[in-house]
C-alpha cells in the first residue's frame, strides 16, 4: 500500500493534497486526539499495527543514516512496566530508588577498558544521543579555559557549530583535506594567529558526511609545534558512529586516553542500535570536579547536562554489549566495512563518481537527481554528494536493487566531482 501511495505522488501540491486525503479517508493515518471519552483499545492497535507496518517497509529502503535497526530486545519487554529514572550522577548514587545506575556503570566501565582509561581515573555518564555528549565535553573544555576557543572542521556535525552558539564561544572552522579530515597546516596557522588563547578542540572521530577520521597525533603534534602545552588546550573526540567501530578494525587509529585527549563520546543508537536516542559521554575524573555542584533534593551531585535521564537507555546500551560481546562487535563491523566496499564498487563499475574512505562504512557519491529515489532510500545529501551508511541491517541485496534503480534513474553523464572527493574517485570524462 505504501509503494502505491508513493508512486501515485510525483510531487505536485495537488497530489500530496490528494495523498493525505486518501490516507485521512482510510482511517489509518488520522491522528488526530479527539475523543473525549478516550480512544478504543482496537482503534489504538489498528493505528500502531499500521504504523509497524510503515516502519518495516522504510526499514528496508533505510541506507542514508548511520541507525543500526538490527536488533532485538523483546526480553526486556517487562521493563516497560517501569519508569526506570536515573537523574544525577551514576556514581553518586541517587535518592530516586528506581533507577539502573548499576547497569549504567557496567556500561561505562565497558567503555573505559575500550578507550584504556582506568576505573577509578575516568568519569561519565549515559546520555541521550550524541549531542548531549558533544555538549558535556566541550563544557567540560570551557570550564578549563573560560576564554578559550573552540577550533572544529568545516565537516563537523551541526550540533557542534550550535553548541558554540549556546555557549557563547568563540569558534573557528577548520578547513579539511579533501577526503574529509581536519587539515592540519590550516589548524597550524590559525592556532599561530591565536596563540594569546588556550584551544579546545574538537575532533571527529567519523565525521557525518564523509566518515573521515581527524587525525589526533598529528593535531597533539600540531598544537606541541604551536606553543601548546598539555595545560593549554582540551580535546573532545566526537566519535558518534567510529568510536564504536575503529577498536575492532586491526591498524585503524586507535582512540584511547593514553593519548591527550579529555573526553570521548559516541551515540548508542548508531552502530549498537538501540530503540531510543542515547549516548555514552567519558572523561577524565579530574575534569569534573571543577563541574560539580551538590544538589540536595535528588540526593546527588549536579555533573549532567539532563536532569531526568532514561533507566532503559543504560539497560539497552548493557544488553547489547552483553549480547554481542567482543567478537560479535567485530563481526559487525567487518561485514558493514565489507559490504561498504562492495557498494563502492559497484557503483564505481557503473561510471558513479564514489569514494570511500579508509576504515569507514560510509560511501559517498554523486547526489541522484531523482527527488523521488532520495526519498524513497532515505539518502542524506549535503551540496552535490549523498551518501549510504552501510549499517548492519543493510544487505547486499538491498545494495544491489538500490544502484540497479539508480542506474535506471541516473540519465545523466557523471558530473566532475574531483574537488569534493578526489580526481581518483571521480569518473568525469576529465577524470576517468
Ligand atoms: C550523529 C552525529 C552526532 C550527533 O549524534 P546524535 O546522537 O544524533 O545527537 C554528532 N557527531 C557526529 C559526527 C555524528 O555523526
Amino acid at each position: 500500500m505504501e509503494n502505491s501511495v508513493k508512486k501515485s505522488n510525483e510531487h505536485s501540491g495537488e497530489e500530496d493534497k490528494e495523498r493525505d486525503i486518501q490516507e485521512n479517508n482510510n482511517g489509518h493515518m488520522c491522528l488526530a486526539i479527539t475523543n473525549c471519552n478516550g480512544e478504543t483499545h482496537a482503534k489504538l492497535d489498528e493505528i500502531i499495527t499500521h504504523y509497524e507496518g510503515t516502519l518495516n517497509q522504510k526499514i528496508s529502503h533505510f541506507l542514508g543514516y548511520p541507525t543500526n535497526q538490527n536488533f532485538d530486545y523483546d526480553a526486556l519487554a517487562p521493563l516497560l512496566h517501569f519508569h526506570i529514572n536515573n537523574a544525577g550522577d551514576p556514581f553518586m548514587g541517587s535518592s530516586y530508588g528506581v533507577n539502573s545506575t548499576d547497569f549504567e556503570i557496567s556500561v561505562l566501565d565497558w567503555f573505559a577498558k575500550l578507550w584504556e582509561i582506568k576505573k577509578g581515573e575516568y568519569w561519565g555518564y549515559v546520555t541521550t544521543g550524541g549531542t548531549e555528549g558533544n555538549l558535556h565535553g566541550i563544557l567540560i573544555g570551557r570550564e578549563k579555559f573560560p576564554d578559550g576557543i573552540l577550533y572544529t572542521s568545516q565537516d563537523s556535525h551541526y550540533s557542534i557549530f550550535k553548541i558554540a552558539r549556546i555557549y557563547r564561544m568563540q569558534c573557528i572552522k577548520v578547513g579539511t583535506l579533501i577526503n574529509g579530515e581536519i587539515d592540519c597546516a590550516d589548524l597550524k596557522t590559525l592556532l599561530l594567529a591565536h596563540k594569546d588563547k588556550p584551544a579546545i578542540i574538537n575532533l571527529n572521530i567519523g565525521s557525518t558526511m564523509k566518515g573521515a577520521i581527524d587525525n589526533i597525533d598529528m593535531v597533539i603534534e600540531t598544537l606541541e609545534e604551536r606553543g601548546f602545552p598539555r595545560d593549554r588546550f582540551y580535546i573532545h573526540c566526537d566519535g558518534a558512529l567510529f568510536g564504536m567501530m575503529l577498536p575492532f578494525l586491526e591498524q585503524a587509529p586507535s582512540i584511547t586516553f593514553k593519548k591527550s585527549i579529555g573526553s570521548i563520546t559516541i551515540s548508542g543508537h548508531k552502530f549498537l542500535g538501540c530503540p531510543i536516542p542515547c549516548g555514552v559521554l567519558l572523561t577524565r575524573l579530574e575534569h569534573i570536579n571543577t563541574l560539580c555542584k551538590d544538589v540536595e533534593v535528588i540526593g546527588s551531585r549536579d555533573t549532567t547536562i539532563s536532569g531526568s535521564r532514561s533507566g532503559h537507555a543504560s539497560i539497552f546500551i548493557w544488553y547489547a554489549l552483553q549480547k554481542k560481546g567482543l567478537l560479535g562487535l567485530e563481526n559487525e563491523v567487518h561485514k558493514c566495512i565489507m559490504n561498504a566496499c562492495y557498494l563502492k564498487r559497484k557503483l564505481r563499475d557503473a561510471g558513479i563518481c564514489t569514494m570511500l574512505n579508509e576504515y569507514s562504512n560510509t560511501v559517498v557519491f554523486e547526489k541522484p537527481l531523482d527527488c523521488e529515489f532520495i526519498r524513497k532510500w532515505n539518502l542524506a545529501y549535503e551540496g552535490d554528494i549523498a551518501h549510504v551508511v552501510v549499517m548492519q541491517h543493510v544487505t547486499v541485496e538491498m545494495l544491489d536493487s538500490f544502484v540497479d534503480e539508480f542506474i535506471k534513474t541516473r540519465l545523466r553523464k557523471p558530473l566532475c566531482l574531483a574537488d569534493k572527493i578526489g580526481a581518483e574517485n571521480c569518473t568525469c570524462i576529465l577524470h576517468i
